[in-house]
């Protein structure tokens, strides 16, 4: 349960805090800012009833989203921060509620989060496009399923956004819907306009919001699913007889068993025919 009253954290306004620790936003790390704290509680209120969970948060800045997180009553926060210059605002934040908020100074490719955090997890963030695909990729295939993380709550660039929960028939349906809506569902949260930022980037951005599915939606071998799924969309406009030719010899029988049409574009294959496709290629045990 959420605690009535969110802490009275008498913590400056987001500018102020920007401008007395010099956080003049670099390009090369993505900083784009959110210094809207209503803006920044919408997004945590995302993320689902927080206050059972760890939250890691992945790119935190000078504390926009952190402080959104903790208000929002999270047990506790672990912030991993590659600009040593954000560090003393973030401090400012553990000192107004203490014991909750731990950050790690480092690249979060580079750590593993998993000894600093206990069940049930949450992830949150608002963090470079290169990065955040980079991340969502590695916690959509994690060795076992289910995973560590009940859910993700993740800013994309709008386009990127609506690739991950695209559907057969648009021209955004690909790898990455697949894998994403494989096991997880996914949605688009929240909406945002480049102004919305400091300084705002070239284009919209949109929140997508991923829980964690007990067990993939339907049965497949994840490498499988995998090698089929990049070789179908690597060759997006051919047929699949020609686009599948490598992944096996006889590609036609295994595509009569999974019941897809030979003559099929990837783009009109669902999720469901796909993992058909992919066990009828490697049979489960
Ligand atoms: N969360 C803050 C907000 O919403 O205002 C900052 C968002 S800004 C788009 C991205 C943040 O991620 C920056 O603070 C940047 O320094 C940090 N960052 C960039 N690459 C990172 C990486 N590899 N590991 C951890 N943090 C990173």
């Amino acid at each position: 349960m959420k605690p009535l009253m969110s802490a009275i954290d008498n913590l400056p306004p987001l500018r102020e805090v920007i401008a007395t620790h010099q956080l003049s936003a670099k390009k090369s790390l993505g900083q784009n800012f959110l210094l809207d704290l209503n803006l920044t509680a919408k997004i945590a209120r995302q993320a689902g009833d927080l206050t059972e969970c760890d939250v890691l948060e992945i790119g935190p800045g000078p504390g926009g989203l952190t402080r959104g997180l903790l208000s929002e009553g999270a047990r506790r926060v672990l912030a991993i921060e590659k600009d040593a210059r954000c560090l003393p605002a973030l401090e400012q934040i553990a000192a107004a509620y203490p014991g909750q908020l731990q950050v790690i100074n480092g690249d979060a490719l580079e750590i593993d989060p998993l000894e600093h955090l206990t069940p049930p997890i949450r992830i949150a963030a608002n963090l470079p496009y290169n990065v955040g695909t980079e991340l969502l990729v590695r916690w959509l295939t994690p060795q076992q399923w289910p995973p560590f993380w009940q859910s993700l709550t993740l800013m994309f660039q709008r386009e990127v956004a609506e690739r991950i929960v695209a559907q057969p028939g648009s021209k955004a349906y690909g790898r990455l819907a697949i894998l994403a809506q494989w096991r997880a569902d996914a949605k688009i949260a929240v909406s945002l306009p480049p102004e919305a930022f400091t300084p705002p980037p070239k284009v919209s951005s949109a929140v997508v919001h991923l829980t964690a599915l007990p067990e993939p939606r339907y049965p497949a071998d994840a490498a499988t699913l995998s090698r089929v799924v990049a070789a179908a969309f690597n060759q997006r406009r051919k047929m699949l007889r020609a686009s599948l030719k490598g992944v096996a010899p006889n590609i036609e029988d295994h595509l009569a068993v999974a019941g897809i049409p030979p003559t099929e574009r990837a783009e009109q294959v669902s999720l469901e025919a796909f993992c058909a496709l992919a066990r009828s290629l490697k049979p489960l045990e």
